[in-house]
């Protein structure tokens, strides 16, 4: 095994009505082949985000690739990824490959004493061999105590698809964070991974309204993991986070059901249910974010121009297709030809289907044949999908929109809704301009 070598690197007028759908609405459940990233993805936000933590890929050339090309434009300072590679003499078993992991993670803690949380990412080849990481990083751990705490999940394409390694990486947190005292005051726990930007702002708003203690998961330093227990109220800030938040449970925090807070209607909502939580006034919670809401609407005024009654069809990808479904259909006017999702947890998306509008067709998992011929049938206006697909569709015509880009980009919350907006209509702009050139 050789490292690759680059350790260096009740305001909500101006939707739609709520024609509201009913959470058990039919839908279509395909299996077939499919096109996603793989959960080795989450490293590109994950690691900017844990400023102490390092991501270490057991993998192949190839995961090192696809980590490298798609964090690689965002690299400015030495990143805190790599991929201990797997070569073919570790594959025929002519070598120890706990002994090599051993050597590859203590020449990367010697060059690097400011990582404080190690993460073992599991991959297709790891897999493949059955390598055992989570003993790998108990052995680790035990090894680099109590310098560095030595974790693992896995972001195998096997198992995960590309937001679920964000969640795989929360799971394997859970069981690090302290127990609530019997002295611990209720508090709030916002999970998910979140802009800096986006968490401060949430911050502010929390403050404002009276509630907290606020905490956020994953914290920006390893050793700030927050307190869990019967006390903690639970409010995810991301739709793929079912197994951290089924774990966060087991601990006794309560999961508060919201819808996400993307667009103006998502984050009054989302806010609202954790003002409930915590006895609120509602006239507070007006006046906190009555000004906030009106410079959002102002903002998606513009945009609501460019996308009112255009078609937009969702490929399955990173899980964010319902709720942003929703914001495009009730704040901006755009009809759903399909809204597809690679997995849908019914219990944590019953507020956001209750949003969507009737009759919306809904599809999880993905036959790739039959979607795309759905697609071609539909013409949309614009199709959000993964890398992989947008090349070959806008060969076709269409226009298109990356989902990995709302991943990356600071979205959730009212400052943010404008930019969001931005993010579909900017791709139609584009296709306009193309148009006028050809003509
Ligand atoms: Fe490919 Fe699997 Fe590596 Fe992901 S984990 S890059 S799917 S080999």
């Amino acid at each position: 095994m050789t490292a690759d070598g680059n350790f260096a690197p009740a305001a909500l007028q101006g939707s739609r009505p709520a024609e509201a759908c009913a959470p058990e609405l039919p839908v279509l459940v395909e299996r077939g082949q499919h096109e996603v990233f793989c959960g080795l993805t989450g490293i590109i936000w994950l690691h900017r985000k844990i400023q102490d933590a390092f991501f270490l890929v057991v993998g192949s050339r190839t995961c090192a690739h696809l980590i490298q090309s798609a964090a690689g434009v965002m690299i400015f300072a030495e990143p805190r990824f790599a991929t201990a590679i797997i070569e073919d003499r570790d594959l025929a078993g002519l070598a120890d490959m706990n002994d090599e992991l051993d050597k590859v993670v203590g020449r990367l803690l010697e060059r690097r004493p400011e990582i404080k949380l190690l993460f073992l990412v599991g991959s297709c080849p790891s897999e493949v061999i059955k390598l055992d990481l989570s003993r790998a990083a108990q052995r680790l751990s035990s090894l680099h105590a109590p310098r560095v705490r030595v974790l693992s999940y896995s972001g195998s394409g096997i198992e995960t698809t590309f937001t679920q390694g964000e969640d795989a990486c929360l799971a394997a947190l859970v069981p690090q964070m302290p127990a609530e005292t019997s002295a611990s005051p209720r508090s709030l726990l916002v999970v998910g991974c979140l802009a800096d930007v986006v968490e401060d702002q949430f911050r502010r708003l929390f403050a404002e309204l009276g509630v907290g203690p606020v905490h956020f998961l994953p914290p920006r330093s390893s050793g700030e993991l927050p307190p869990v227990g019967p006390q903690t109220h639970l409010l995810l800030a991301q739709p793929f986070l079912a197994e951290t938040a089924r774990l966060l449970e087991n601990r006794g925090a309560r999961r508060l059901a919201a819808p996400f807070p993307l667009g103006i209607e998502g984050t009054t909502a989302w806010l609202a249910v954790a003002a409930r939580a915590f006895g609120i006034d509602p006239l507070r919670f007006d006046a906190v974010t009555g000004p906030k809401i009106e410079r959002a609407r102002r903002a998606l005024q513009r945009y609501r121009k460019e996308l009112e009654g255009k078609s937009v069809f969702f490929f399955p990808d990173s899980q964010l297709e319902i709720p942003l479904a929703r914001l495009l259909a009730r704040e901006l006017g755009m009809e759903l030809a399909e809204v597809g999702t690679p997995y849908l947890h019914r219990r944590h998306m019953a507020p956001e289907l209750a949003l969507l509008p009737m009759g919306t067709f809904l599809s999880q998992g993905q036959h790739l044949d039959r979607q795309l011929d759905r697609c071609r049938a539909a013409r949309p206006d614009l199709v959000v999908c993964g890398l992989g697909l947008a090349n070959p569709l806008e060969a076709e015509g269409l226009t298109t929109k990356w989902s990995i880009e709302l991943l990356f980009s600071p979205v959730q919350g009212y400052e943010q809704a404008g930019d969001l907006a931005e993010l579909f209509a900017r791709p139609l702009r584009r296709r306009a301009k193309l148009a006028r050139l050809a003509e």
